[in-house]
């Protein structure tokens, strides 16, 4: 057998695997086919040299907003999967039980990168900027149960967001019935904090092993840590019972200090996600990868932080084994990373900002094995500012 790709002499990080060192790649027919200390150049078609380079398995991204051209938020996927390393895309609630087909049959079907969803509780999704909790008759639980049921291929979850700009005076009436729609479809369910009311009290008992929270460093007052930056005893037993504490970064959802005092307490996300959008791509979230150098920045390892993007993700969504995964017979969806050195400046939203000497820079993105082509990005959408 001939190979179809060998990339040679880069560091592989593989932390589904545990691998971290020296080691040479090959690919045939879109899947990983062998992981060796040396493969002769012989073996393959079409030879990378990844030399000063880290080789990682292409990015896993669990919080994303993808529907574009029919949601206020969505941007297209594959211009930014090319020039991030980002292969598998997560999109969390863009799309309800009234656009879920259109989700399917306008952007999946026509993105190269891998999409998942998790379908809103509100049955028309983030069409608008928020409100969509707010009307609880768009929050119809047969119905997304009967939407999520019949596109299980694709939708993986159910999502909802809670806080006082999305479900208006209805409080956690949006999250007990995404709770039994997320239940009868035996689906994890993602909820979204922000500003309450409600409070993070009374959010927290809703959520189970599996199940997601995004935005757990959040500097609105539903965050995670209490007035002397301690976490919350609530969510540390959360996360203790296999909640999994997601960043979302995004354009409202990040901030350092909370950050910072949830690490020095030992408090990890387990997660570190984008949540790319119409508003973040500009900065200062920017993507995955610069959300990424962020927490190289606040001290965590190199080795954690790619397992926060790749194997922590796919398992989050059920897919460990076939994405975020350099192991033989995982879709051959690989980045090729630079670590950059220098002096650079970070920002989140709430007008902090820090200092790091590293960051991420992808230089090639492979889905299944073939090179994601860089293209122009399209402009932003007529109703962002
Ligand atoms: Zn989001």
């Amino acid at each position: 057998m001939r190979f179809d790709l060998l990339i040679k002499n880069g560091r592989l990080i593989d932390p589904g695997s545990g691998r971290d060192g020296h080691f040479d790649i090959a690919v045939y027919r879109g899947h990983i086919a062998a992981v060796e200390a040396s493969i002769p150049e012989s073996a393959a078609a079409s030879l990378v040299d990844a030399n000063g380079l880290l080789v990682v398995p292409g990015l896993v991204d669990l919080h994303t907003h993808v529907y574009h051209g029919a949601t206020y938020w969505g941007i297209e996927p594959d211009p930014v999967a090319a020039r991030t390393g980002v292969t598998t895309w997560l999109d969390v609630g863009s799309a309800g039980a009234w656009n879920i087909i259109g989700l399917r049959d306008f952007v999946v079907r026509k993105s190269r990168a891998r999409i998942y969803a998790y379908l809103n509780i509100s049955g028309i999704g983030l069409t608008a900027p928020t409100w969509e909790s707010a009307n609880l008759g768009y929050l119809d639980v047969p119905l997304a149960i009967k939407l999520a049921d019949a596109n299980r291929d694709f939708v993986i979850g159910i999502k909802a967001r809670i806080d006082v700009n999305t479900v208006g005076q209805n409080g956690v009436e949006p999250l007990r019935r995404a709770r039994r729609v997320a239940d009868d479809v035996g689906m994890p369910l993602m909820v979204h904090i922000a500003k309450g009311p409600p409070a993070i009290e009374e959010v927290l008992p809703f959520l189970k092993s599996g199940d997601i929270l995004t935005h757990c460093c959040t500097g609105n007052s539903m965050r995670l840590i209490d007035a002397e930056g301690r976490p919350l005893e609530a969510a540390r037993r959360a996360q203790d019972a296999g909640v999994i504490m997601d960043i979302g970064h995004g354009a409202g959802s990040f901030d350092f200090t909370v950050a910072e005092a949830m690490l020095s307490h030992g408090m990890r996300p387990d997660v570190i996600s984008s949540d790319i959008h119409q508003l973040s791509v500009r900065g200062p979230m920017f993507d995955l990868p610069t959300t990424l150098s962020k927490f190289l920045t606040l001290g965590m390892s190199l080795g954690e932080v790619i397992a926060s993007a790749t194997s922590r993700p796919a398992a989050a969504m059920g897919l460990a084994g076939q994405v975020g995964s350099l192991a033989v017979g995982a879709n051959a969806d690989i980045a090729l990373f630079r670590i950059e050195q220098g002096n650079f400046s970070f920002d989140d939203v709430f007008a902090h900002t820090r200092t790091g000497a590293q960051r991420l820079v992808c230089e090639a993105t492979y889905l299944g094995g073939r090179l994601m082509p860089r293209v122009a990005e399209p402009p932003p959408a007529p109703w962002i500012a």
